[in-house]
């Protein structure tokens, strides 16, 4: 078979109908001769609508008013489209269909059962609906196109909101399923999505469809990945924070793990390794744009990079410290240590003096408590929420004065090729 290409298309590039016209455009001239496979993530800002929607469920709330409005959303979206009756008819269809099932979820909700493993039943409407509707838009336009469940072929654990990947039996099972697809049709699936052994839905992450992408690449060799993004390209700040960006136009595999990993959101952080490990270049490109150069991230040499600034928000700083004046030994650290990991809290930023240990994480309500409930014997706690930690990436002297001017800084963090602070 001819190599495939690899097209993400995120919340923003389906969030109306207007944007999945513009996409089924950019299908037919950018993504033709050659299969392709295109991953799509929930439209607008639904996976955040679905958290919602499961905490109210979660708590007793009624639901019924936001679920109707995330219905009336994806069928006007439908409606938007131009397509005939006979063609809207079945993906009215589907959609009312994946609407009652997810209802029915909300309603069976439990207290008293896992909530990870309830959230990813959950949330993952969202990509089933946005791929359903999608594979729908396009369907219409020169090329026949299929449908894909991912969670058939991309096996993870049970490890609810942050599945891992079984890369052997995905690989398998990508395998011998896609490549017929793909000789004769464009497949569409979801972002985002697993499925365990038993058949229970997995989600990797939020923002995880690039990893998506990335995973299906690499088990199919694709020739390469592309990622349409509502911005130019890989670029040095975020345009919606920072003035005055530049982008890249070629950059390594390595700088991109490395801004990914800090919080520089164009990318998902485990998107680039399974991509370098065969090889397999990524495009950034703009949706807006589609003529444009965008990035292309692959194995290159080039010269220093421009600085690259990142602000991470809601974040967390806490603080352990001993109770009796001792100081924070090996020991210590390992019960910290072991403690988040069981909170699933990810660490950003840490530092140890003395007699304290200091953390900066992801604020969640949920998980710093369930935190403290175990260290709070052992250790003197405290902790600042609200909080931004500011990473410079191939700083100059120029760009931490220019960043840090008029901030009180809470902790700040320098090695050789990066800068970092937490401020309020
Ligand atoms: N829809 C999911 C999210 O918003 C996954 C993604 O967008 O990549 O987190
Ligand atoms: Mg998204």
């Amino acid at each position: 078979m001819e190599k495939v290409q690899v097209y993400k298309f995120g919340g923003a590039s389906v969030k109306d109908a207007a944007a999945i016209l513009n996409l089924r455009q950019i299908v037919e001239t950018h993504g033709a001769g050659q299969p392709l496979l295109i991953v799509v993530s929930a439209m607008g800002k639904t996976t955040n609508a679905l958290e919602d929607l499961f905490q109210r469920a979660y708590s007793g709330q009624n639901f019924d008013i936001p679920l109707a409005s995330l219905h009336q959303y994806h069928t006007a979206t439908i409606a938007g489209l131009g397509l005939s009756a006979a063609a809207q008819e079945p993906i009215a269809q589907a959609t009312g269909q994946l609407f009652e099932e997810l209802k029915q979820q909300l309603q069976q909700v439990d207290v008293t059962a896992d909530y990870d493993q309830q959230y990813d039943q959950i949330v993952s409407y969202g990509e089933l609906l946005a791929s359903r509707i999608l594979a729908l838009a396009l369907g219409n336009g020169t090329r026949p196109v299929q449908w894909l469940d991912c969670r058939t072929v991309l096996r993870t654990d049970d490890n609810w909101r942050e599945g891992k990947i079984d890369w052997a039996t995905t690989e398998a099972q990508i395998q011998a399923a896609l490549p017929p697809l793909l000789a004769e049709r464009v497949v569409v699936t979801q972002g985002f999505l697993g499925g365990t052994a038993n058949g229970r839905t997995t989600t990797l992450g939020r923002e995880g469809s690039d990893y998506t992408a990335a995973i299906l690449a690499y088990c199919l060799r694709a020739e390469s990945v592309t990622i349409w993004k509502d911005v130019a390209g890989l670029l040095n700040a975020d345009p919606k924070i920072f003035p005055d960006t530049v982008r890249y136009p070629e950059i390594s595999y390595r700088e991109t793990i490395e801004m990914a990993y800090y919080g520089a959101s164009v990318i998902h952080p485990k998107t680039l390794k399974p991509l370098a490990d065969r090889n397999i270049p990524l495009r950034v490109k703009s949706f807006v744009n589609p003529e444009a150069e965008g990035t292309l991230i692959h194995d290159c040499q080039h010269p220093a990079l421009a600085p690259a600034f990142i602000r991470k928000t809601d974040q967390c700083l806490l603080t352990f410290a001993s109770k009796d004046f001792s100081f924070i030994s090996e020991e210590n650290m390992a019960v910290i240590f072991a403690a988040l990991a069981q909170a699933k809290l990810k660490i950003n930023v840490m530092q140890n003096s003395a007699i304290s240990f200091s953390v900066c994480i992801d604020f969640s309500q949920r998980r710093v408590h369930q935190l403290l409930d175990v260290l709070r014997e052992q250790f003197l706690l405290h902790y600042n929420t609200g909080l931004m930690l500011f990473t410079i990436k191939n700083y100059t002297p120029a760009s931490i004065a220019q960043l840090t001017e008029g901030k009180r800084l809470l902790l700040e963090q320098r090695t050789r090729g990066t800068f970092q602070f937490v401020c309020a």
